[in-house]
């Protein structure tokens, strides 16, 4: 379970994130042996990017084998969490996919900061379903007095167990600064306004 910031500027402007780095590595080992190599690859190849295409390439040369779904199952699957809906504390592409053979179920960020292309980082996927590597946006919240919140678009609250209407509460809308303190941000339970502890 990640740590979830709440981040507020004033009553009824604040998110929720979690730094980037923990999301990942409760999902997967970095490894610092294929990140390298995948980085000679594509320098000797003069791939400036690290694409999908350049990915798959990159796998079918080491293993003679098109890459494909995580524990070989279904499709090559990309991502980019570059927009405001997910709770990431930094803006993440990324693809995971079973490489088979001595790589295995693989996941490689692409990019970084605004979406634009980084160096890779190649990391042992450490998941037992996939499902995993799309809750970027899912939260779970709960007051002193044991109401039950979450969010699974890092935008709008609902009830535990309940479902979303037009009237459901925004994060941003419960989002409290006290005395202007933005240290002591929260979000507010919307049924006893004390604080939202959150994880994710
Ligand atoms: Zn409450």
């Amino acid at each position: 379970m990640a740590d979830v910031m709440v981040t507020a500027w004033s009553n009824g402007d604040g998110w929720l994130s979690v730094d980037t780095a923990e999301w990942i590595a409760e999902r997967a080992e970095h490894c610092e042996k294929l990140t390298d190599d995948l980085r000679e690859w594509m320098e000797n190849r003069d791939f400036k990017h690290p694409t999908t295409d350049v990915l798959v390439l990159w796998v079918k040369d080491r293993t003679g084998e098109d890459p494909v779904g995580l524990y070989g199952d279904g499709l090559f699957w990309a991502h980019n969490t570059c927009n405001i809906e997910n709770i990431l504390s930094d803006d993440l592409g990324f693809v995971v996919f079973s490489a088979g053979g001595e790589l295995g179920d693989l996941m490689v960020t692409m990019s970084g900061d605004g979406g634009l292309y980084s160096q890779p980082e190649v990391y042992r996927d450490t998941t037992t379903d996939t499902v995993y590597w799309g809750d970027y946006a899912h939260a779970f919240g709960r007051c002193v007095n044991d109401h039950e919140w979450e969010t699974y678009d890092g935008h709008r609250l609902q009830r535990y167990d309940g479902g979303l209407s037009d009237a459901s509460p925004t994060i941003s809308g419960q989002a409290r600064v006290p005395f202007g303190d933005h240290q002591r941000a929260y979000v507010a339970c919307p049924e006893c306004r004390k604080s939202l502890r959150f994880t994710a």
